[in-house]
């Protein structure tokens, strides 16, 4: 059920008999030059699709917006930073609480948005309610370790392959530039160096790692339609169990 579609009505009757309801979470950010910049509110919101033909759930339209501060010098890039990220996000959970809501799936596409679904997660639970991250790129991972991605390389690339091929434009494609900091700090993937094989995090502007914006493993020239509507179709398949699991799920006491 599309909290978009129905009538006050129609949400009545739903917050009376259910205390669940999915909120997809995105960002518009840099994806590399070959991927659409909504890429984490559209594979959610595909993923949405699904959840809503097989399960018994209310879904939020999805929040476009994250927090995407680590993608500035990219154009096109539009970040709520963590504050306003936060501010979004409690707002529209006080409210589905004010309605009744006490089970909460953030469908997440974003993980700078983590912290934030983290802090709103803890503020529910003192209210008696329950939250759910679901990470779809982690899943993924999960289901298929070959599916398991950085960020705009394969996984991402085949999930939007299968939503509409119009949205990655291989002809943009730049190759993968890791910009190590010296001789011996070595790009140790997205988050910082190595040096002697031990990690140290770098917080950096992903264009300071990576120019091209995105990061690998997974090479976004290895991605077909095949690998996303397969990846996709799984990941809602768990999710679809997930909440039939998450609505039995024990309720916390009210402590805040
Ligand atoms: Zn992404």
């Amino acid at each position: 059920m599309r909290l978009e579609r129905i009538s006050w009505k129609k949400a009545e009757a739903y917050f009376k008999t259910h205390d669940i309801a999915v909120i997809p979470v995105g960002s518009i950010e840099n994806h590399g030059s070959h991927l659409a910049l909504g890429t984490d509110f559209l594979v959610p919101s595909r993923i949405a699709e699904q959840i809503d033909r097989e399960s018994d759930v209310l879904i939020l339209p999805a929040v476009p917006y994250g927090v995407a501060d680590s993608h500035m010098g990219f154009a096109g890039t539009i970040s709520l930073g963590y504050d306003g990220l936060l501010l979004v996000m409690r707002r529209i959970c006080q409210q589905l609480y004010g309605y009744g809501v006490r089970r909460f799936v953030f469908l997440n596409g974003h993980g700078g948005n983590d912290g934030v679904l983290q802090e709103v997660g803890v503020e529910l639970n003192g209210k008696g309610a329950i939250s759910a991250i679901v990470n779809w790129w982690q899943l993924a991972g999960e289901l298929d370790p070959a599916w398991k991605g950085g960020h705009g390389g394969g996984e991402e690339t085949a999930a939007m392959m299968a939503i509409d091929t119009d949205l990655v434009h291989m002809e943009d494609y730049l190759p993968l530039e890791p910009q190590d900091l010296s001789d011996t700090l070595i790009c140790n993937g997205m988050v910082g160096v190595k040096l002697d094989g031990i990690p140290v995090t770098i917080p950096r502007l992903f264009k300071h790692r990576s120019p091209g914006g995105w990061f690998g493993p997974d090479d976004p020239r290895d991605a077909t339609v095949e690998w996303g509507e397969a990846m996709l179709s799984a990941c809602g398949d768990f999710i679809v169990k997930f909440i039939e699991e998450f609505k039995k799920a024990r309720l916390p006491e009210v402590l805040l």
